[in-house]
């Protein structure tokens, strides 16, 4: 078992080495990027695309499949490429900005993104974080790799027929030219889908190792150039760009691309992802289990992307996609805080938190320059979602120590952020602020999704709160816990859920826990009464005591799967997946419930936080193209999966907490800053057991239901004992039960 186990993971790391790495196998090669890729618009198994790039890099590049402007760029099920796509797309519902792709041609001029796809098969692929390799049907062969700004490709034809290499910069206003001087393509792409000022432009330049026999270009800024090559004879193709200019783009190219090869930049890029991922190094498990996680991690590690570029001097400078000038500083964007809120973020302040520095920078800078801070950006502030999430993850880093950032701009941009929306754009500043603040919560049917929006405002209030008395501000602190409080104004008492109110104060009619939409995002009752992050005791006594908590949401589990569509009109994608998953009213594919399993932990019966746990990382998740229950988004859903298979979860951002599942590795060693290691040891973990019998934190015996993240920061050993039986007198006390502000 063992020996077949070795076999498998050394032949796949040998099919990995295609792209000329010679060292030996490395965690990269545990990552499968086409998880998630067999996805629909009416069904998403993770709504992904193979992105070959380093860690939250300026550009990915993806194989695209789909059509110019589809959100769906890569199907799992399509046979066809259409090219090799610098994308910046964090998700096919935001869809793409600043694209172009490459895309070799043979046999016959097509420059045509709907004509000129070559036949591919998946026997015939490779994909890894740092290379993508294809051999298509017709002999043409492709590999890519790239850095944060750059790319390089190898393309082989196997005859020598009409060879051509077409550059499509997306119409759209953008342009291409062939420049002769220099043998390079010179092109600018103002592709996108909002969120960017009127001279946006990523501006990007192609250069072919050969000479060009000809070239020309089309109506729709497709540049082509014909090529007169030997069969199998390896045309490399080197490239970069720049959102700031030309100029920059071509420093960019110099300094991360020029005379490398594609085996210089992938092993680069492989050296970079096993550094970034080495950080949590897992040990056990089987092959499968070992993959599914790296592959979370991977896309954990991809968004929100640097949007910042070096000048001259190695300083960071962006081109600000809010006031469209160029700055001093660093730019972060494509991220739904709504979504990453909840374990991207806490994973990098934790494991990362010199890039959580970067990004905390950014959020101010995005507040100087468009007088809000964003929640949805992509590269711009875009609407989308809900919620100010901006607040949690300011308040949550600061708490955990990250501490470079401007501490009175971001209490002045947090307040700002609760009292102001902007006219344009509903989901940037606090949609129904003055409602909220002179009813306690958000009225529906005045404003649309109004109970959601009372709840994670409530949420936000409490995360400014924090942050305001970390930071000495007591009355404003004082001022906002009050209003943390306001998600208790929409428990509708006689159901036991929460629900919607008028501004009169009147209940909405014809209560149902399981309609979707109206005063809820993409949820209803059953998945929305959870959101209360920051008190978990005071939705319990709301709910009327620990055991009825516990019943509710044992109850969320076994409850029919059945829906009432609501507002929504139809079968949205993530009612679809709630129905497929069969796990009652448990919608593990999308976010307002993916903390809920954890919340046994607050009531006395963490046990069945520990089986929940381990139900859904089994059972939801594996490595292969169908491998997720929903969206990925951005990271939050495989983040969800990393610190679950850890062993625990960041349920409130801003507490400085992590609440225990079941370790699915029989041992996880985290590399933390400053040289410090934390050690999980879960004894006997197996698929079996899954129950925590017993706890000790450096030796000492531990019966809390949470870890500190002080206690993770210093480093050390926590051995957990697993057992096939729940432990039902460890973690019932109120003393072991992780914070709640109602109790504090
Ligand atoms: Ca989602």
């Amino acid at each position: 078992m063992r020996m077949k186990k070795l076999i498998y993971l050394f032949s796949l790391c040998l099919l990995l080495t295609a792209c000329g790495q010679k060292e030996q196998p490395s965690l990269s090669c545990l990552v499968n990027p086409l998880m998630g890729t067999s996805s629909t618009f009416q069904f998403s198994h993770g709504n992904t695309y193979p992105a070959v790039a380093v860690p939250w890099g300026m550009n990915f590049w993806s194989p695209q499949t789909g059509e110019n402007g589809s959100g769906w760029m890569y199907m799992y099920t399509d046979s066809l490429i259409r090219g090799f796509r610098q994308t910046h797309q964090p998700s096919p519902w935001i869809n793409d900005y600043g694209t172009f792709s490459i895309m070799p041609v043979f046999g016959q001029l097509v420059t045509d993104n709907k004509a000129r796809g070559m036949s591919f098969r998946h026997d015939n692929e490779e994909a890894a974080p740092d290379c993508y390799r294809v051999k298509f049907d017709n002999g043409v062969t492709t590999a890519l790799s790239a850095t944060s700004r750059g790319a390089v490709f190898e393309i082989t034809y196997p005859s020598e027929e009409e060879q051509y290499i077409v550059v499509d910069a997306y119409q759209y206003g953008g342009s291409v030219a062939f420049d002769k001087e220099q043998n390079c393509i010179y092109g600018v792409t103002r592709y996108n889908n909002g969120g960017v000022p009127d001279n946006f432009g990523n501006h990007f330049i192609v250069e072919f190792d050969k000479p060009i026999a000809a070239s020309g270009t089309d109506e729709n800024a497709c540049a082509y150039v014909r090529f007169r090559l030997k069969a199998g004879e390896k045309l490399t193709v080197r490239t970069a760009s720049s959102f700031i200019s030309h100029e920059q783009a071509r420093l960019n190219l110099n300094r991360e691309i020029a005379g490398r090869s594609l085996e210089d930049v992938s092993e680069e890029a492989r050296a970079i992802w096993n550094e970034r991922m080495g950080r949590i190094k897992i040990e056990g498990g089987t092959e499968e289990q070992q993959k599914t996680f790296y592959s979370c991690l991977y896309r954990t590690l991809l968004f929100p992307r640097e949007f910042y570029e070096l000048n001259e001097q190695e300083e960071p400078v962006y081109y600000s996609p809010y006031d469209g000038l160029v700055h001093d500083g660093y730019m972060y964007t494509d991220n739904g805080f709504w979504d990453t809120f909840r374990a991207v973020h806490p994973l990098f302040t934790l494991v990362y938190p010199e890039v959580s520095e970067r990004i905390m920078q950014s959020i101010l800078n995005v507040y100087d320059q468009s007088g809000f801070m964003p929640e949805w950006a992509s590269p711009g502030h875009r609407s989308c979602m809900i919620g100010n999430n901006s607040i949690s993850l300011l308040a949550d880093a600061w708490m955990k120590g990250i501490r470079t950032f401007d501490k009175e701009k971001a209490l002045e941009a947090m307040i700002h952020q609760t009292q102001a929306r902007s006219k344009e754009i509903s989901s940037v500043g606090r949609d129904g602020y003055a409602e909220y603040d002179r009813l306690g919560y958000v009225p529906y049917p005045e404003v649309h999704e109004a109970t959601a929006k009372t709840l994670e405002y409530a949420y936000a209030d409490w995360c400014l709160a924090r942050f305001a008395e970390a930071t000495g501000h007591k009355e404003i602190a004082n001022t906002y816990y009050r209003k943390a409080l306001n998600y208790r104004n929409l428990f509708y008492p006689e159901n036991g859920f929460m629900w919607a109110k008028d501004s009169d104060g009147k209940w909405r009619d014809n209560f149902d826990a399981t309609e979707w939409g109206g005063p809820f995002t993409e949820g209803c009752s059953w998945h929305w009464t959870w959101s209360v992050f920051h008190d978990p005791e005071g939705l319990s006594a709301l709910l009327g005591s620990h055991e009825l908590m516990a019943a509710r949401l044992d109850s969320m589990f076994v409850a029919p799967n059945t829906f009432n569509y609501g507002t929504y009109g139809f079968v949205i994608h993530e009612i679809a997946e709630m129905v497929a998953l069969n796990m009652g009213q448990y919608a593990h594919g999308n976010q307002p419930v993916q903390h809920a399993v954890y919340l046994y932990n607050y009531v006395g019966e963490p046990w069945k936080a520990q089986y929940h746990t381990r139900n859904v990382m089994n059972k939801l998740y594996n490595s292969g193209p169908e491998g997720y229950c929903g969206d990925e988004d951005n990271g939050q859903t495989s983040a969800w999966y990393v610190f679950t298979a850890l062993g625990f979860y960041p349920v409130c951002p801003g507490t400085s907490e992590y609440v225990l599942g079941s370790p699915l590795f029989p041992k996880a060693t985290l590399s933390l800053p400053g040289g410090k290691t934390f050690v999980v040891n879960a004894e006997g973990a197996s698929d079996d057991n899954c129950y925590i019998r017993s706890a000790e934190l450096n030796g000492t015996d531990f019966t809390r239901n949470y870890l500190k993240h002080e206690e993770l920061l210093k480093g050390g050993e926590f051995h957990l004992l697993m057992d096939t039986v729940p432990n039902k007198e460890r973690g019932i006390n109120a003393d072991d039960f992780p914070y709640s502000y109602s109790t504090n």
